[in-house]
């Protein structure tokens, strides 16, 4: 297969590259041992208790070691969004103590710092350029599954519908084992992409993963210490049929050319790490540290039994609760 040909076809509209990029936002000046920490909220509503949590380390490590706190707006899943919830987060990091240093700074205001924007619907040309490469090194492949695939078969064109890929799809599942899914359209050749493309089917992008399932390897989580990971056997979906990033390739691109050095997150995101540092791997870049947080817990007041703290059921997911119950706020930090 001819990737960059592919790549062209692809993303004709691309023009800028990764290296353009890593110029654009050099490293940044700071001290040996500086830590660039940064809080990701998806702007879907309030500001979790949780994130709060994970966003007090963050300036924590910042702050000891000379380093920088900022704020990212995740905003890429548009299905999701609130509209004033990017300023429910930036006030609530304001009030608990926990304001950034750089980033988003709430509605309307100039973002501060040299690595933005901060807003990741305002970056997908940069993500574009991420894509692209993935494509041009054989790492992605356009995957038109939802619409069912075109194939040319001794020149006659030939469709499988939806429902015959999955079906297609659960065999080789079954065949393969677990924790290996592998996309029907990695295999399509440059002829049958053109084809589809042609036909105007809607297409998203997906890692080429090329992990082995029986093997694992050695990754130090900075909360968790020492672990063993599967390799990552999944192709991920890297950019969705609307040309927009879910979290995989959006945050390994923006945590690279905003300098992150350590990635606090939540616990939620442990098993998919492997997928994240393939992504990393694929291209060329060394990625920040990782810290998973355990998430927030209560005592259920009907069993008695610890309990994730649950945005449907518990009106202190939400950080702006304790503010409206009269909580000092430093209180809620030293609990946290
Ligand atoms: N937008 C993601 C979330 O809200 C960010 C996770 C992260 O901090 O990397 O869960």
């Amino acid at each position: 297969m001819d990737y960059q040909n592919l790549a062209n076809l692809l993303y004709k509209n691309t023009h800028t590259t990764p290296e353009y990029y890593y110029e654009k936002f050099p490293a940044r000046k700071l001290a040996p041992g500086a830590e660039v920490t940064r809080t990701a909220p998806s702007p879907t509503g309030f500001y979790h208790t949780g994130s709060l949590f994970g966003a007090m380390i963050d300036k924590f490590l910042a702050d000891k070691s000379n380093g920088v706190f900022y704020l990212r707006i995740e905003d890429t899943d548009q299905k999701r969004q609130v509209a004033g919830a990017a300023d429910i987060a930036y006030n609530a990091l304001c009030k608990f103590n926990t304001k950034p240093d750089e980033g988003f700074m709430g509605e309307g205001k100039p973002q501060v710092g040299d690595y933005g924007s901060y807003t990741q619907s305002e970056r997908l040309e940069i993500y574009n350029a991420f894509a692209k490469r993935l494509v041009e090194l054989g790492r992605a492949f356009p995957c038109f599954c939802k619409q069912g695939i075109t194939l040319t078969y001794n020149g006659v064109k030939l469709t499988e519908g939806k429902e015959d890929v999955k079906e297609r799809r659960a065999q080789q599942l079954q065949e393969l084992g677990e924790i290996v899914d592998h996309d029907p359209c990695r295999g399509l050749d440059i002829a049958d992409i053109d084809l589809n493309l042609k036909l105007g089917k809607p297409w998203a992008l997906k890692l080429l993963s090329k992990g082995d399932p029986d093997k694992t390897f050695e990754f130090v989580d900075l909360i968790k210490g020492k672990r063993e990971l599967h390799e990552n056997c999944k192709d991920v979906v890297l950019m969705k049929s609307n040309g927009i990033p879910p979290y995989a390739l959006a945050h390994v691109v923006d945590d690279t050319l905003m300098h992150t050095t350590i990635v606090v997150r939540g616990e939620e995101w442990w098993p998919s790490t492997n997928a994240h540092l393939e992504i990393f791997n694929a291209l060329g870049i060394k990625p920040p540290k990782y810290a998973h947080t355990p998430v927030v817990c209560k005592l259920d007041e009907e069993t008695g039994n610890k309990r994730k703290l649950s945005k449907r059921l518990d009106p202190e997911a939400d950080a702006r609760y304790f503010v409206e119950k009269g909580f000092p706020t430093v209180v809620i930090n030293e609990y946290l």
